[in-house]
């Protein structure tokens, strides 16, 4: 895909990568259906709640430090700020710095939304500069502003002259895209467009795409050995850093899905170049990866006796522990970037996934190539049922139902309390770093193996609940009754 960074907007995932929010079938045909072109995706006839991707977008601008983010819209579309304040805060405190980022919502009424309110959003811009003395501001339109047509874009051109910082238009229109990932790339195309700037001089750094940084300091110190110095991306990241991005040895990412605009980016415009394996999740996925920036970086030989050394200390307690899952059946429901990962580390341990739901598929990433973790899958005639469902609920627990897996893995808190309250045991893989390399692959199976060890809690909490779900609702077959669902 050819980058175009000199206008403000992008198109959405579904336009640029085909991607789709219903399907179901297996990995087989999904993935033969991306290869031919056939793949169209269904509609719902029915659907839950679901994301708007100015959280995505606006989250991940939210934690750079010391920014501005002014969301041009209701105020309700700013209720995101809440949470954005609370976990930009505690991801800085963590690492043990202040981010002063500040989010401001222009609060739209009816009158604006009629007669416009161009003029407030400039005289707003100039006050958040006066006030804040912010190192960036981003601008980011919405739903309202999209529809009256507000042309945020004249806006920040206006007033650029007067801020002595990089003031950016974020086209956050929420009914544009179907899918919150599309955030991930508005955020990137801004900073791309916006701020990072030409090469000056190479630098040993890498970017390292992830979200919380929890698992920076050893990251650093794994990245050492290989005298390279990781920059992660974006939480607590600097305005300064980020204008140096081109000049790194690689880009990489903890997950594709979030990683894949930036990293391609980078590469097309820089000529930095983006480390497409699978990612660093699991034995495999962590060997391919590390290889291949060893090659990149011209650090193989370093690369070679760090994951011999590694090796050495993990792997017979990995094969330990895997004795124990062996035969274990799983569902899963993440994002794309992790499940079609997290389904290699479950089959690499021993544990059989059942079906697996993405919250949405990319047919192809900005490369053209179907995402790695789908290809390493079917070249290594791993199989299963699969279905795509932007976190529609009332699949999973049907799906959960037909199966009764021994374990339900999400990454997202909601799915896995209802699978709780239906007595699944599930896991929560909150933190991007959960199964990262050999240390935390390790920790992943023991973190399994305690929670189908000890199945009372949710045996007694499923006694104790009621869910909206009829018999009539689980009894229905689910392929039956996802086709019948999708349209
Ligand atoms: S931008 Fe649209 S979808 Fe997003 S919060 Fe506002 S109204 Fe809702």
């Amino acid at each position: 895909m050819a980058f175009q960074l000199s206008g403000s907007n992008l198109g959405t995932r579904e336009n640029r990568l085909g991607s789709i929010t219903g399907y179901v079938g297996d990995l087989e045909d999904l993935a033969s259906q991306s290869k031919c072109g056939t793949l169209t995706g269904c509609s719902r006839c029915f659907s839950q709640s679901s994301t708007c991707l100015s959280g995505c977008a606006l989250g991940q601008l939210g934690g750079i430090r010391d920014v501005a983010i002014i969301h041009h819209g209701p105020a309700g579309c700013s209720a995101t700020a809440s949470s954005q304040y609370i976990v930009t805060n505690q991801v800085a405190a963590k690492r043990g710095v202040v981010n002063s980022s500040v989010y401001i919502g222009t609060d739209m009424d009816e009158n604006d939304t009629i007669f416009g309110s161009t003029d407030a959003l400039a005289e707003i811009i100039l006050e958040v500069n006066r006030r804040y003395h912010p190192k960036a501001i981003f601008v980011s339109s919405s739903c309202a502003t999209g529809i009256i047509g507000e042309d945020i874009d004249s806006v920040v051109d206006e007033v650029k002259e007067a801020i002595p910082v990089p003031v950016i238009a974020v086209h956050c229109e929420g009914f544009k895209s179907r899918i919150w990932a599309t955030g991930f790339d508005i955020s990137d195309h801004a900073v791309l467009s916006g701020i990072v700037e030409p090469p000056r001089k190479k630098q040993n750094t890498i970017n390292f795409k992830n979200f919380y940084e929890s698992a920076r300091n050893e990251i650093i110190e794994m990245f050492q050995n290989f005298d390279l110095e990781p920059v992660f991306l974006y939480a607590n990241a600097t305005v300064e850093e980020l204008k140096h991005l081109s000049e790194a040895v690689a880009t990489t990412c903890i997950c594709g899905t979030l990683g894949n605009y930036l990293g391609n980016g980078l590469e097309e415009v820089y000529g930095v170049p983006y480390i497409r394996t699978i990612n660093p999740l699991g034995i495999t996925g962590f060997e391919t990866w590390l290889r291949e920036i060893g090659r990149v970086a011209g650090k193989q030989p370093q690369v070679e006796r760090y994951i011999e050394e590694q090796r050495n200390i993990y792997i017979p307690q990995i094969e330990a522990v895997k004795k124990e899952l062996k035969g274990l059946k799983a569902v899963l429901g993440m994002g794309p970037g992790y499940t079609f990962e997290v389904t290699r580390v479950l089959n690499e341990l021993g544990i059989e996934v059942v079906w697996a739901l993405a919250w949405h598929y990319d047919k192809r990433y900005e490369n053209g190539e179907i995402p790695p973790a789908m290809s390493y899958l079917l070249e290594n005639d791993i199989n299963f049922e699969a279905s795509v469902a932007d976190q529609q609920n009332f699949e999973v627990m049907n799906i959960l139902n037909k199966f009764r897996p021994d374990l339900y893995l999400s990454r997202h808190p909601g799915s896995t309390v209802w699978a709780i309250k239906q007595g699944t045991p599930a896991v929560y893989v909150a933190d991007e770093y959960m199964i990262f390399g050999y240390k935390h692959t390790l920790e992943f199976a023991h973190a399994i193996l305690d929670t189908i060890r000890n199945r009372s809690f949710e045996q007694n909490l499923a006694k104790r609940v009621k869910l909206p779900y009829t018999d009539w609702w689980y009894q229905q077959e689910v392929g039956k009754f996802l086709e019948e669902a999708i349209s």
